[in-house]
């Protein structure tokens, strides 16, 4: 329970990634804040069974005001946060010249100025309580391109440029922040991944198999479980002098 006393505000995590991160983090003693849209009853009554305390923000991460209102409740309902995890992220795939223009507008918003809003509003109270850790859920899209995804690969490459600097700017206090890169895990929005290429005449099986076999060499997921102790990892004292790091978690992908 050595994360007993803090508390964690997790953006997008009623699925996938967030969620996971968001269980470790409770089941490491941290209250938890969640963010995001969806099933909330039902995931915070899994999330509560951890014993600390949970709560629920629904700010949409592409409006600068809800950021603000989410962090201010936070603040003023549960005196943190102390962690912050930076995962709400949506994805889009089509070639540059086809991109609709609001697809890369929201993707921008949703996973890149969103991690700007919420550092910055977090970091005076950090710095005031002399702790912090500051979560940013990139990509290995941050690290390497894949074709069809310039508007994912600009916001996650710009995850990890933020993510540096916010690392130099804290460099001297016990507040860190990294990156962490996962390869596929096997979330609602990389389904949608394989739904379109079972619409496009794979079946099931096949579709999971060559999305694997394209990038991961493990052949096998990465899984929100893992990904939290990574998380928890990086919120420990072992973790201290980490700082401005990209770490992935990708069965291999960027040692290709
Ligand atoms: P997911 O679709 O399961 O979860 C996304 C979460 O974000 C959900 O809780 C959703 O409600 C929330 N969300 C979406 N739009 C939002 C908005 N405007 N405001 C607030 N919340 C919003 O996806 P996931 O796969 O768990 O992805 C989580 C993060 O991990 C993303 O940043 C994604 O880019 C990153 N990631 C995922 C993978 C993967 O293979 N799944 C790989 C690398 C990185």
């Amino acid at each position: 329970m050595n994360l007993k006393g803090k508390i964690a505000l997790v953006t997008g995590a009623t699925s996938g990634i967030g969620l996971g991160i968001a269980h470790r983090l409770a089941a490491a003693g941290a209250a938890v804040v969640i963010n995001g849209f969806g099933d909330v009853e039902g995931v915070l009554a899994e999330l509560g069974r951890h014993g600390t305390r949970v709560g629920h923000y629904p700010a949409d991460m592409a409006d600068a005001q809800q950021i603000a209102e989410m962090i201010a409740y936070v603040e003023r309902t549960f005196g943190g946060p102390d962690i912050l995890v930076n995962n709400a992220g949506i994805q889009h795939v089509a070639a540059v010249e086809a991109f609709p223009v609001e697809r890369w507008d929201a993707i921008i918003a949703i996973n890149l100025s969103s991690v700007f809003h919420t550092s910055r509003l977090v970091l005076p109270g950090m710095r005031q309580r002399g702790w912090g850790r500051i979560l940013n859920i990139a990509s290995t899209h941050g690290l390497v391109a894949s074709a069809g995804k310039s508007a994912y690969v600009a916001a996650k490459h710009g995850v990890i440029g933020l993510t540096k600097s916010i690392a130099l700017e804290t460099a001297t206090t016990p507040i860190t922040c990294n990156a962490i890169c996962p390869g596929w895990v096997l979330t609602p929005l990389v389904q949608q991944q394989i739904q379109a290429r079972i619409e496009a005449g794979a079946s099931p099986d096949e579709a999971r198999h060559d999305l694997l076999a394209e990038k991961q060499p493990s052949r096998e997921f990465v899984t929100p479980e893992q990904l939290g102790e990574l998380a928890v990892f990086l919120c420990s004292e072992a973790a201290a002098q980490v700082r401005g790091a990209a770490w992935n978690m990708d069965g291999g992908w960027v040692a290709q």
